[in-house]
């Protein structure tokens, strides 16, 4: 039997997912995925950092924010040709989709021509396009669709009701208006959140909920893990124990059936045999080199042979046969995107 696509989630209901022995929520997880994906492919994206720090939110995860000393280098608004190189890259490398990101807190009028000329190119080159650029109006989210730009990511980072401790720039209701925006434009939306930022269950379940609850569910759902950085106020908070990290993949699986449920921020802390499981529980979309945004991603050479061992295929993507020449292809792209050093940028 297909599972019921659904807008009315209760709290309740969620925690009782949360709650069901971790077998069984694993074995929902996965007949609902094969409903609705071939659990062998996955589909593959790369991120770039199209303007790096500097950003005037105070998002306390974030190293970005101008408000903390983390020593992240500032860059400018990258040039239109050095983007469209970087998407050259990925596109070898067999990414589908390329994700450009700024820490802006909303784009400026004056910054809107050059990211439609990127989405432009990157369009030419037969990608995919996402963007990340804070808040959006109505008139430039219709600019960007018109420019052709196929996923605009959002994030709700967490529970409505934890929201104001990680962040006071802006309210939870911004962030809703600029996803209404990005649907009535009519582009796709990527929309997710953190884990693991000092939140109780009840807020992992209140995020989830905050998402399939949505009118229409996010076609992309990144389910990050907080990377800590140094000089950021969040640094010292505990670790989330994995199996809950797991947890929350599966039932945003089961909650968002048809979605993509992206594997995203924190991937490189994590084992082979932990990936394994995040795919088992229903994660089907990854990043893939070029820094995510400014944390170091697990190295492609890593991604490529888990994809091996696990028999896994990149969506639509490159075939790994040829394995001698997709290998040079990852060497070159890893020495031109090296992280500079541990640092985090989450797509707001
Ligand atoms: S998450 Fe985005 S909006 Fe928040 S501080 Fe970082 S770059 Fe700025």
């Amino acid at each position: 039997m297909t599972a019921e696509i659904r807008n009315n989630w209760t709290l309740d209901q969620v925690n009782e997912l949360f709650n069901m022995p971790f077998n069984d929520l694993m074995f929902k997880a996965q007949v609902t995925h094969r409903e609705h994906f071939d659990p062998n492919q996955v589909q593959v994206s790369t991120l770039l950092s199209i303007k790096t720090g500097a950003c005037p939110e105070d998002c306390k995860y974030c190293p970005q924010s101008a408000r903390y000393s983390t020593g992240l280098e500032k860059e400018r608004l990258m040039e239109v040709e050095k983007v469209l190189t970087r998407a050259k890259e990925a596109k070898e490398i067999g990414s589908t989709r390329f994700c450009m990101g700024a820490a802006w807190r909303n784009p400026k009028d004056r910054d809107m021509p050059y990211v439609i000329e990127m989405i432009k190119g990157v369009k030419e080159l037969g990608l995919e396009t996402c963007m990340t650029l804070g808040m959006l109006t109505k008139e430039q989210a219709l600019a960007l669709n018109e420019a052709g730009l196929d996923y605009y990511n959002h994030n709700l980072d967490t529970s409505p009701e934890y929201y104001g401790d990680i962040i006071t720039t802006r309210t939870y209701e911004d962030r809703l208006n600029t996803l209404q925006n990005v649907r009535d434009a009519g582009m796709n939306v990527c929309s997710g959140g953190i884990v693991g930022l000092g939140e109780s269950a009840k807020d992992r379940s209140g995020l989830l909920i905050a998402l399939a609850n949505l009118p229409r569910h996010p076609e992309s759902v990144p389910i990050n893990m907080l990377v800590k950085v140094e000089g950021t106020p969040l640094d010292n908070v505990e670790d989330l124990e994995s199996f809950e990290f797991i947890r929350t993949i599966a039932i945003a699986r089961i909650m968002m059936p048809k979605s993509h449920v992206r594997l995203s921020a924190g991937r490189e802390g994590m084992n082979e045999q932990m990936q394994a499981m995040c795919f088992l529980a229903g994660a089907n979309s990854i990043f893939y080199g070029c820094k995510l945004l400014t944390t170091g991603n697990p190295d492609e050479h890593f991604d490529q042979k888990l994809f091996k061992k696990l028999g896994i295929n990149a969506e639509k993507g490159r075939d790994y046969s040829d394995e001698t020449k997709v290998a040079a292809l990852f060497e070159q792209i890893n020495e031109q995107t090296k992280p500079k050093e541990k640092e985090m940028f989450y797509p707001a």
